[in-house]
């Protein structure tokens, strides 16, 4: 089956800028480097997915989605203090940066520091999107079938990367 549209299991090629309720860009994806994901397999933010739906290549758009429906809203209580002790001797804490912590089952959870103490660091496990409106402007500049392990997987693959799973 060949897809005419946005839909279920089509790989979408598009070109997008992200803008806040500010005007501030946030992201771009343009003719270099397009995001290319795998439609009604939430490979892309919910609210993002359902405005694309339907559209044809060559087809533009504005959408605008909710915190809700993007990366939520901000969650005061996803804020920690670390001491300094728990974190690797060599490391040197500053105010933005951005850590990947792995907990004792495996998982990565990712985090800003947003303070840093005499021997603690405030840490925010908030999405750095979290609590904001999201401006898009969308250009669909492509659309092919999905492979049969790309459907099996649930994502795109591309020539470069060697996927694994
Ligand atoms: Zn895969």
């Amino acid at each position: 089956m060949t897809h005419s549209v946005v839909e279920q299991d089509a790989v979408v090629t598009l070109l997008y800028r992200l803008k806040l309720d500010d005007g501030s860009l946030v992201e771009e994806a343009t003719d270099d480097e397009p995001l290319v994901y795998l439609h009604g397999h939430e490979n892309i933010i919910p609210g993002l997915e359902a405005a694309l739906e339907g559209m044809t290549v060559g087809e533009q758009k504005k959408i605008v989605v909710e915190a809700a429906d993007a990366y939520g809203e901000y969650d005061p209580d996803e804020v920690d203090e670390v001491s300094l002790s728990d974190l690797p001797p060599d490391f040197e804490p500053e105010v933005g940066m951005e850590l990947a912590l792995r907990d004792k089952d495996g998982n990565i959870y990712e985090a800003s520091i947003t303070e840093v103490n005499g021997d603690s660091v405030v840490l925010d496990f908030n999405p750095p999107l979290a609590g904001q409106r999201l401006h898009f402007e969308v250009t669909i500049t492509d659309l092919r079938d999905a492979t049969a392990e790309e459907l099996e997987h649930g994502h795109v693959h591309d020539d470069e990367e060697v996927d694994e799973y």
